[in-house]
């Protein structure tokens, strides 16, 4: 589904990934981890255009997205969820939502949009009128999740959906990520969570100062070196 080569990317004079290469299975959950610095979250921002590659390709379902901006990448079926979650705290949760559904794609699969989200997302039904700035921090999470996916994703890019929430609510998060699988989403997922992510993941990159150091399926991962001399501290 997606095809990352060679990715080099920064911000002003200082680069930060140096040549990351990755691939993402369709209807897979891949991991990126990582210490903090090694450049994660940049990895995700290059792939959905919030800053723009220095080098490398990006493939995307067939074609070549590398230099497209954000909102061509939304029209194509690739979204982000953001860290930090950028909802409308003013408007209500069901306006969020159709605020998700900007694009053409988005506009004409509407409908089937919105029965899956509130599907997956019950509360987010039942608490359609309530101003999303009110909502709980694992609630308004979830509604940022729902948001991207108004827009009749493909694949989605999540950025450390679990910061920030109580235990319960990460497992939660975790839950509706395995089940974004079941429903035939690509994710790719980056993540402080290690273990966590390791557990619905099926496969796993870790970076380390801008580089892919390892990869593997999350067993080979499990095992590696990399991972239990960065989190174990063997
Ligand atoms: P973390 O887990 O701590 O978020 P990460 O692996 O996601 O780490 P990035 O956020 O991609 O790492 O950051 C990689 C490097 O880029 C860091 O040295 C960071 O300070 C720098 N950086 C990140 N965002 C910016 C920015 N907006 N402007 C300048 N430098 C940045």
């Amino acid at each position: 589904m997606l095809t990352v080569k060679e990715l080099e990317a920064g911000y002003g004079e200082m680069q930060v990934l140096w040549g990351v290469d990755l691939k993402v299975g369709k209807g897979t959950i891949t991991a990126i981890l990582g210490p903090n610095g090694a450049g994660k979250t940049t990895t995700l921002r290059a792939i959905f255009g919030l800053n723009s590659p220095w080098n490398g390709s990006i493939e995307f379902d067939g074609e070549d997205v590398t230099f497209l901006p954000p909102h061509r990448k939304v029209e194509k079926g690739l979204t982000m969820v953001l860290e930090g979650r950028h909802l409308f705290p003013g408007m209500t949760v069901e306006e969020n939502l159709e605020l998700g559904a900007y694009t053409k794609r988005a506009e004409e699969r509407f409908e089937d949009s919105l029965e899956l989200v509130f599907t997956l997302f019950p509360r987010l039904k039942e608490r359609k009128k309530q101003k999303a700035g009110t909502m709980s921090g694992g609630e308004q999470q979830m509604l940022a999740i729902a948001r991207a996916l108004m827009t009749a994703p493909k694949m989605i890019l999540l950025d450390e959906p679990s910061q920030g929430l109580a235990p319960k609510l990460v497992a939660e998060v975790f839950e509706t990520i395995s089940k974004l699988r079941d429903e035939g989403l690509t994710i790719l997922l980056v993540e402080q969570n290690v273990f966590a992510s390791l557990d619905i993941a099926d496969y796993a990159y870790v970076l380390g100062e801008g580089k892919v150091v390892t990869e593997g399926t999350v067993d080979e991962i499990k095992d590696s070196d990399e991972i239990k001399r960065v989190y174990v501290g063997v």
